[in-house]
């Protein structure tokens, strides 16, 4: 032998604990993680609401608080102290309020919830969108006023829900606000409930997935704790914050395959020489484990992960995780992949059916298909027919155009496979605006 060797690069092997990851996930003190967007009229008390929960809950400090307080009463709105942006938009300089409260989170011993979208604009179709596609429900504040629920029922109320439905997202929970107007009033709320209700089910929503709670977030009333209005005794259901806690349907997530849809790729860490972020959508992964990153159909080991910054040997859907990889070739790594597990890929994709709310007319044309961070090229191929709102029913077939406001059912092509499955929020953007959204079904 002349001593030398040729090279090869042995693959990293790593012995897995196989844990049972759900077991672990029960046994562990671990929070559960909810996404919510809120949604209503302008004026209802969104903004208020909000900020309320995110005092209470301390996810503000009580000298950022005072800071806000003093702030807000020099410009003379008063609640506005509650009152949060997570950007400044045209509406609140409008308004003179140079507040900033830059945080969308809060948390109880249970759940860690974000709010994933930013109320108050008065244009906030787009960041709603943006938002109702992580949403895992929804929150509806209504102006229990007199004449104004009934203005407001016209107005946003009716196309923030039209829209979040057709987005997929099943919950909904009705904040009764501004309780304290009708001196909490049971007729008022159980009317308001009853018209709600009738509204939302319209609109396709199952109305076991709807609850209501009566508050005023001014003054706090069973947003946290209970009312102490003597008029509001009649009201012995949960807390908003109680109802928050019992909306997310994260438990179904955990039983199905594992989703992960990849964020950020890092690589040249001397101990993780290349590492993945991004949150888990469904099912759940554990050290040692073999996943598939599709679409490049490549495989890779996980060595090592983190979840909240903390290193684990395990994480579950709705956590984000960091991973820390070998055996890949990180050309195969991209933001927008999917990572999925060998027994139970998710497949690439070229076409698909839809049904999606359009907002501006829909025919035969280009369109950008986005889901998440993934977008691709491709084209409205077909209109297969307008459909009935609430029973999903084809009311007119093949039409020559969808006008905006409609539901309707699409083919969508693309100009190359993807990995996507149902259900998948998707957005579908022409020349920089958004046309239509809805769920691949
Ligand atoms: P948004 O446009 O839905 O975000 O509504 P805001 O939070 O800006 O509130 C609109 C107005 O309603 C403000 O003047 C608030 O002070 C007022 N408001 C909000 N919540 C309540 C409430 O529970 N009771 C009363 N009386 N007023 C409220």
């Amino acid at each position: 032998s002349n001593g030398i060797k040729a090279m090869t690069v042995e693959p990293v092997k790593v012995k897995s604990k196989n844990l049972d990851v759900l077991a672990e996930y029960k046994k562990s003190k671990q929070k559960k993680a909810a996404n919510f967007v809120v949604i209503g009229h302008v004026d209802a008390g969104k903004s208020t609401l909000m900020g309320r929960l995110l005092a209470d809950l301390n996810a503000i400090d009580q000298r950022t608080m005072d800071k806000y307080r003093r702030e807000a009463e020099k410009v003379g709105k008063g609640s506005f102290a509650f009152a949060w942006v997570l950007d400044q938009g045209s509406e609140e300089r409008a308004r003179g309020v140079t507040i900033d409260i830059a945080t969308n989170k809060f948390e109880t011993d249970k759940t860690r919830f974000t709010i994933v979208d930013a109320p108050g604009h008065r244009d906030f179709i787009p960041n709603m969108i943006a938002g109702a596609s992580q949403a895992d429900f929804a929150v509806l504040v209504i102006d229990a006023g007199t004449g104004n629920f009934e203005s407001g029922l016209k107005g946003q109320t009716k196309e923030h829900a039209l829209l979040v439905r057709s987005m997929g997202v099943q919950k909904v929970v009705v904040a009764v606000n501004k309780m304290d107007m009708v001196s909490w009033s049971k007729d008022r709320f159980d009317e308001i409930e009853q018209q709600i209700s009738s509204f939302l089910t319209t609109a396709g929503f199952q109305s076991k997935n709807l609850s209501f709670v009566p508050c005023s977030g001014y003054h706090g009333d069973n947003i946290t704790t209970r009312s102490k209005d003597k008029n509001a005794t009649w009201y012995t259901g949960p807390l908003l914050i109680e109802t928050l806690e019992t909306s997310e349907p994260f438990l179904h997530a955990l039983n199905k395959p594992l989703r992960l849809t990849i964020g950020d790729v890092f690589r040249g860490g001397v101990q993780n020489p290349l590492s993945i972020s991004g949150r888990i959508d469904s099912g759940s992964l554990q050290v040692g484990d073999s996943i598939l990153i599709m679409p490049s159909g490549e495989s890779a080991l996980i060595k090592s992960l983190e979840t909240d910054g903390e290193p684990s040997d395990w994480a579950v859907a709705g956590q984000n995780a960091v991973l820390h990889l070998a055996n890949i070739d990180p050309a195969h790594l991209r933001s927008g992949d999917i990572v999925c597990n060998p027994q139970s890929p998710i497949q690439n994709i070229q076409s698909f059916t839809t049904k999606v709310l359009a907002f501006d007319h829909l025919m035969p044309m280009q369109v950008d298909v986005h889901r998440g961070r993934l977008h691709i090229s491709g084209r409205i191929s077909r209109l297969v027919g307008t459909l009935d709102k609430s029973t999903g029913a084809i009311a007119k077939k093949r039409p020559k155009i969808v006008p905006p406001g409609t539901v309707a059912r699409v083919v969508v092509e693309m100009d190359h496979p993807v990995p996507l499955e149902a259900p998948a929020r998707i957005v579908l953007r022409a020349a920089g605006s958004t046309v239509a959204a809805g769920l691949l079904e």
